[in-house]
C-alpha cells in the first residue's frame, strides 16, 4: 500500500489540462516535475516513522514512509558497537509487536535494528529507503517534498525522527590542535578509531558516559568532562530493580506523570530539553570503577590543547564529543521552529501549518516522547488526527 495516485489525463479535458499544464510549468520552471501525488508522506522510517505508519494503515489512511538510509534500523545499526539499550526488551517494542526475547534484557542496538525491520515486514508497511528528502516545502494546500531528482506531493506530511539527526559540537572544536584526534559521538563505534595516548570525552549524559566507560575498559585513560547531570536513583542492573522499578520509572514516571498535561511536566520540560535525562543505566560508580576521572567543562582551548574551567589544560590524543544533537532543519523549508529549534507543535500538530505533523522529537507530549516505548502514543494522537482531517476532506 503506497498510497501512490498515478496521475492520468482524461482526453476530453487535455486541451484545458495543457494550458494548466503550461501554467504549471511556468510556475515549477526549474524544478523536477511532481511524479506522485500523496495523502500522507511520512519522513523518517526510524521508530516514529514505523509507529505512525502502523497507526495510520490501522485508520485506513493511504500513505509512504521515505527514509535516507540504505536499511530499516540503520540508526540504531550506526551506533557504537557496545551499545545496548538502557530500556529493557519489555519497553522496546512498538504497539503491535513485543520485542523478542527475556523480558527484562537489555538488548543490544543491532537486535533493536533488526526488530524495526522486521516489524516494517510484518505489517508490510511501505518504507522506501535510500531517500533523502533535500527540501520540505508547501504551495497552497499541498506539501511539496523533493528527493534527489523526485518531486513528490502530498496533502499531509509528518517529521517523523528523534531530536538527534545532526551532531552539535561546540565552536571551539576547531580550534584544537590538528593532531587531536576528534570524532563526535555519531560517528563512535570503538575505541581503535583513537590513536593511542589520553581521551578527553565532553558531555557526560548517557551516552557520554558510556562511550568513557567503553573506552576505558580498552585500557585508555578517559577523562569525562561536563557537568553532572544526576542518575536515577537506584541500579537498574539489578533484577528487583529491572522488575519492579523499572515499570514505574519509564512507564508511569516518563509516561504519565512527566508530561505536558501536568504542572510538574510543563515545569521539567525545558530542563530535559537542554539538559536531557539523567545517567539511567550507568551509575557514577560505575565510572570510578572503570577508572574514568570526572573533570570540570571545557571552556577554551590553550596551546591548541581544551583548557577546562577549573584552568587546568588536558594534553589529550583524542576528544569524543558527546554534546547533543539537533532536528537538523535545514532542509524544512517551512517557519515551524522557535527560536531554540525547537518544532512549534501541540502534541505534535503544527498549529501554523495545516496538515504538518511532528512525531519523535524529545519531549514532544512526555518525557517518554523520544522513547521506544513512548513513542506509540504520540504517533497514535497525530495518525486519528491525520485519519479525522482526510475523512473532513472527503466529505
Ligand atoms: C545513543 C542512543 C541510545 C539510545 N538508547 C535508547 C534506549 O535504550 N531506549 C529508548 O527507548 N530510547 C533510546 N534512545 C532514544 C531513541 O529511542 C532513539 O534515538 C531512536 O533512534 C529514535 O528513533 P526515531 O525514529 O525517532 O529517530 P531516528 O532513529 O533518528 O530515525 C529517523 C530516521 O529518519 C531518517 N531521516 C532523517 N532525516 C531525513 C530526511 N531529510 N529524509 C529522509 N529520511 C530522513 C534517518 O535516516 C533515520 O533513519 C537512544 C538514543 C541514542 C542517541
Amino acid at each position: 500500500m503506497s498510497g501512490a495516485t498515478p496521475i492520468s489525463v482524461p482526453r476530453s479535458h487535455s486541451s484545458q489540462l495543457l494550458e494548466e499544464g503550461a501554467a504549471f510549468g511556468e510556475l515549477t520552471r526549474g524544478r523536477a516535475p511532481i511524479a506522485e501525488r500523496h495523502e500522507v508522506v511520512v519522513i523518517g522510517g526510524g521508530q516514529a516513522g514505523l509507529s505512525v505508519g502502523y497507526h495510520l494503515q490501522r485508520s485506513g489512511v493511504p500513505f509512504v514512509i521515505l527514509d535516507s538510509r540504505p536499511r530499516i534500523g540503520d540508526a540504531w545499526r550506526e551506533r557504537w558497537d557496545s551499545l545496548r539499550l538502557f530500556t529493557p526488551r519489555r519497553f522496546d517494542g512498538l504497539d503491535g509487536m513485543h520485542f523478542p526475547g527475556v523480558a527484562n534484557d537489555f538488548p543490544t542496538k543491532d537486535e533493536m535494528a533488526d526488530y524495526l525491520e522486521s516489524y516494517a515486514a510484518h505489517f508490510r508497511l511501505p518504507v522506501r529507503t535510500n531517500t533523502r528528502v533535500d527540501r520540505l516545502s508547501r504551495e497552497g494546500d499541498r506539501y511539496l517534498i523533493t528527493a534527489g531528482d523526485k518531486q513528490l506531493e502530498a496533502r499531509r506530511v509528518v517529521i517523523a525522527m528523534s531530536s538527534y539527526q545532526r551532531a552539535v559540537t561546540p565552536a571551539l572544536a576547531s580550534e584544537l590542535d590538528p593532531a587531536i584526534t576528534q570524532l563526535h559521538s555519531v560517528d563512535y563505534r570503538r575505541p581503535s578509531q583513537l590513536p593511542p595516548g589520553d581521551v578527553l570525552v565532553v558531555g557526560a549524559g548517557n551516552s557520554g558516559a558510556e562511550i568513557a566507560i567503553d573506552l576505558a575498559q580498552h585500557g585508555r585513560c578517559v577523562w569525562l568532562s561536563g557537568r553532572d547531570v544526576g542518575q536515577v536513583p537506584f541500579p537498574v542492573q539489578s533484577p528487583t530493580v529491572r522488575r519492579l522499578l523499572l515499570p514505574f520509572l519509564f512507564r508511569v514516571v516518563f509516561h504519565r506523570i512527566v508530561t505536558l498535561g501536568t504542572p510538574i511536566g510543563r515545569r521539567a520540560r525545558p530542563t530535559m530539553i537542554t539538559g536531557g535525562f539523567p545517567l539511567i543505566r550507568t551509575r557514577s560508580g560505575d565510572l570510578s570503577a572503570a577508572g574514568v576521572s570526572r573533570v570540570p567543562r571545557v571552556d577554551g582551548v590553550r596551546d591548541g590543547y581544551p583548557l577546562l574551567a577549573d584552568g587546568t589544560v588536558r594534553r589529550v590524543a583524542g576528544v569524543v564529543w558527546c554534546t547533543g544533537f539537533n532536528i537538523g532543519q535545514s532542509w524544512i523549508d517551512l517557519p515551524v521552529f522557535d527560536r531554540a529549534g525547537e518544532p512549534i507543535q501541540e502534541r505534535g500538530v503544527v498549529p501554523n501549518e495545516p496538515g504538518l505533523y511532528f512525531v519523535g522529537p524529545h519531549f514532544l507530549y512526555s518525557a517518554s516522547s523520544t522513547m521506544i516505548h513512548g513513542v506509540g502514543r504520540d504517533a497514535l494522537y497525530v495518525a486519528k488526527h491525520i485519519a479525522h482531517a482526510s475523512n473532513l476532506a472527503r466529505r
